[in-house]
C-alpha cells in the first residue's frame, strides 16, 4: 500500500459512525483531498487533535480502493484563537466553505496561503474581521481567475477620484463615465437592470487594488477610513458571490452573529 505525505488545512469534517471522521483537506501538494480518519474521534487517538476543522497538519495517507485513509496526522497549527468567539468561528467557517466550493484536486498554493493567512489574522485579533473577510473575498476571486481590473476607468483611463465597480464585468468606471452611461442607457431599450454596480470611493478602490496585488504576507497591512471600509467590504462580497453565482450558509450565519 503506497503512502503519501501531504501538508494541508482541514476545511471540512463530517463525523461518521461512533469514532470515525471524513475530512476534506486543502493540501499544498494536491489541492483538495478527501480522507477517512478511522478512530479519529476516540480520545486515545493521536489523530483526534490534528484532523478537526481548521487544523493545519502534516498527514500520512494511504490509498485503499477509491479512498484515502489517514495513517498519521501531526498538528502544525490549530488557530486556537479563532475558537474564542462565535463571530471569528463563523468567518473561519465561511472561508473554509468557499475553499470547499472553489478548490479542485490540483495544487493551488496561493489560495491555500491566502486562507492560512486569513485564519491566522482572525485568530490573532490584529485586524477588523470585516476587513479580513473582504480582502479574502477579492483576492480569492482574483486567484481563481476573476481578477477585477481596478486600476483605472475602463472607458477613459482616469485613475483618481471616485469610481463604480461593475460587478459582473469586473471593471471600474469613473464618476463621469458612469453618469454618461446611465444617461445613455435610460434611452436604450436593452437597458439591463440586472447590471450590479457598487460605489467605490477613491479610498475603497485603492484598498481593492492593494488586496488584489499585494504580497500575501502583507495583504491585510493597509489603512482605510471607516466609511471607505464599508464600501470596500460591500463591493468585495458582491463581487465574489456574483462571480461564483451562489451564496453560502456560513456567510448567512456570519452575518447573523456579527450584527
Ligand atoms: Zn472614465
Amino acid at each position: 500500500m503506497t503512502e503519501i505525505k501531504l501538508r494541508g488545512l482541514v476545511i471540512k469534517s463530517v463525523d461518521i459512525k461512533e469514532s470515525d471522521r471524513l475530512i476534506t483537506i486543502y493540501t499544498h501538494e494536491m489541492g483538495i483531498v478527501n480522507a477517512m480518519a478511522k478512530g479519529a474521534r476516540s480520545f486515545k487517538s493521536r489523530k483526534m487533535s490534528s484532523t478537526i476543522l481548521f487544523c493545519y497538519s502534516d498527514f500520512v495517507l494511504y490509498q485503499k480502493g477509491e479512498y484515502y485513509w489517514v495513517r498519521e496526522a501531526e498538528l502544525i497549527d490549530s488557530f486556537f484563537g479563532l475558537r474564542e468567539n462565535i463571530e471569528r468561528l463563523a468567518l473561519a467557517s465561511y472561508i473554509c466553505e468557499v475553499l470547499c466550493h472553489v478548490g479542485v484536486s490540483q495544487a493551488e498554493n496561493d489560495l491555500l496561503r491566502l486562507a492560512l493567512n486569513s485564519l491566522f489574522a482572525i485568530s490573532s485579533d490584529k485586524y477588523l474581521l470585516k476587513k479580513i473577510k473582504a480582502v479574502f473575498e477579492i483576492r480569492c476571486a482574483s486567484i481563481i481567475g476573476f481578477m477585477p481590473d481596478v486600476l483605472a476607468c475602463q472607458t477613459c483611463g482616469e485613475k483618481a477620484g471616485d469610481f463604480y465597480l461593475n460587478v459582473m464585468g469586473g471593471y471600474v468606471t469613473c464618476l463621469n463615465c458612469q453618469l454618461r452611461q446611465n444617461n445613455n442607457s435610460v434611452h436604450e431599450e436593452n437597458f439591463n437592470e440586472s447590471n450590479i454596480v457598487c460605489i467605490l470611493p477613491e479610498g475603497a478602490k485603492t484598498a481593492m487594488a492593494y488586496a488584489v496585488f499585494a504580497p500575501l504576507e502583507k495583504i491585510f497591512s493597509f489603512n482605510i477610513s471607516d466609511t471607505d471600509l464599508d464600501f470596500f467590504c460591500r463591493a468585495c462580497e458582491e463581487y465574489l458571490l456574483n462571480q461564483l453565482e451562489r451564496g453560502f450558509k456560513s456567510l448567512d450565519f456570519y452575518k447573523e452573529v456579527s450584527v
